[in-house]
């Protein structure tokens, strides 16, 4: 698959590389996309008929913020906040980085701002890159 394929802009902070998983079963296939910035999230599902796609399905979610944490020697991908991250989750995700040695990034979503800012941490690779300013 061709690297621009595997990449969409996002729906809500406009970050150029929001990840994209695909599945297939059948006559149909599924599009699952999360922007590893802001968290936002869709899905979209199409039946193909005659080689032609027909989107049937498609869900937004909006983004709280989003990070990837690494345990060492381990590995995990991005997720995503769904809500407003409590201060009891941002603190067990803090402890992880800053006391235990993980990896990995925290990002948040500042409505009043309208975009996306690092709460702590740093990118691990160039399609994750937080802040473009
Ligand atoms: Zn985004």
């Amino acid at each position: 698959m061709p690297l621009k394929d595997m990449y969409e802009p996002c729906g809500q902070c406009g970050f150029e590389y929001g990840r994209v998983d695909t599945e297939a079963w059948g006559t149909s296939s599924a599009r699952r996309l999360m922007c590893p910035v802001c968290g936002w999230t869709a899905y979209e599902e199409i039946v193909w008929e005659s080689n032609q796609p027909h989107l049937i399905k498609r869900n937004e979610a909006k983004g709280f913020g989003a990070f990837r944490l690494i345990p060492p020697g381990g590995y995990c991908g991005y997720n995503a906040f769904h809500e407003q991250p409590s201060p009891e989750v941002l603190q067990n995700l803090r402890d992880l980085i800053v006391n235990n040695g993980w990896k990995g990034y925290i990002s948040l979503w500042d409505e009043s701002e309208g975009k996306a800012f690092l709460l702590l941490g740093s990118p691990l690779d160039k399609f994750a890159v937080i802040d473009r300013r």
